[in-house]
């Protein structure tokens, strides 16, 4: 299989309904506040704010299925305008040598325990990322920050598989 591999944030139009209705994934309120420092993660468009951006921590499932291995946890977004859903071939240089677990997911929609890695700080994300894909086995995979577990990416196939 050659497909390629593309990288993602959390999804764009669903980010904007969530936004829409004030209330994130876990039914918490959101609540938008102005950074002052810059430097936070965020998963809208997979770079790090800037002093003055307006942003949220809010409950988020970046899965787009359901099932047990659908979980939920805390990211954060940009409430206003952002570059959103940009689809990366390679992972932007801010997040590409960040402590990770890569979790990949089968057609089943359960991890595949066996093939999950712990990535220690300045590893290559994208190509360690990519690796995984050459198991036919793999049909996602997810990332989550090694330190707090929060979602950080997601790879997939495109065309999917
Ligand atoms: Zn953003």
């Amino acid at each position: 299989m050659n497909n390629q591999i593309v990288f993602n944030g959390i999804d764009s139009d669903e980010l904007t309904s969530v936004l829409a209705r004030g209330i994130d994934h876990g039914g918490n309120r959101i609540a938008p506040f102005v950074d002052d420092e810059g430097g936070w993660p965020l998963r809208c468009c997979l770079q790090d704010s800037k002093s003055g951006d307006e942003i949220a921590i809010i409950a988020w499932s970046p899965f787009e299925w359901d099932g047990p291995y659908r979980e939920t946890g805390p990211i954060v977004v940009h409430t206003g305008d952002c570059a959103r859903s940009a689809t990366f071939n390679d992972l932007p240089e801010n997040l590409n040598r960040h402590p990770m677990t890569l979790r990949p997911y089968g057609r089943e929609h359960t991890i595949l325990y066996g093939l999950v890695e712990h990535l220690p700080e300045g590893d290559d994300l994208t190509k360690r990322t990519r690796a995984l894909f050459t198991n036919d086995d793999v049909v996602e995979v997810y990332a989550k920050n090694a330190t707090g577990g929060c979602f950080a990416f997601v790879a997939r196939r495109n065309p999917p598989t």
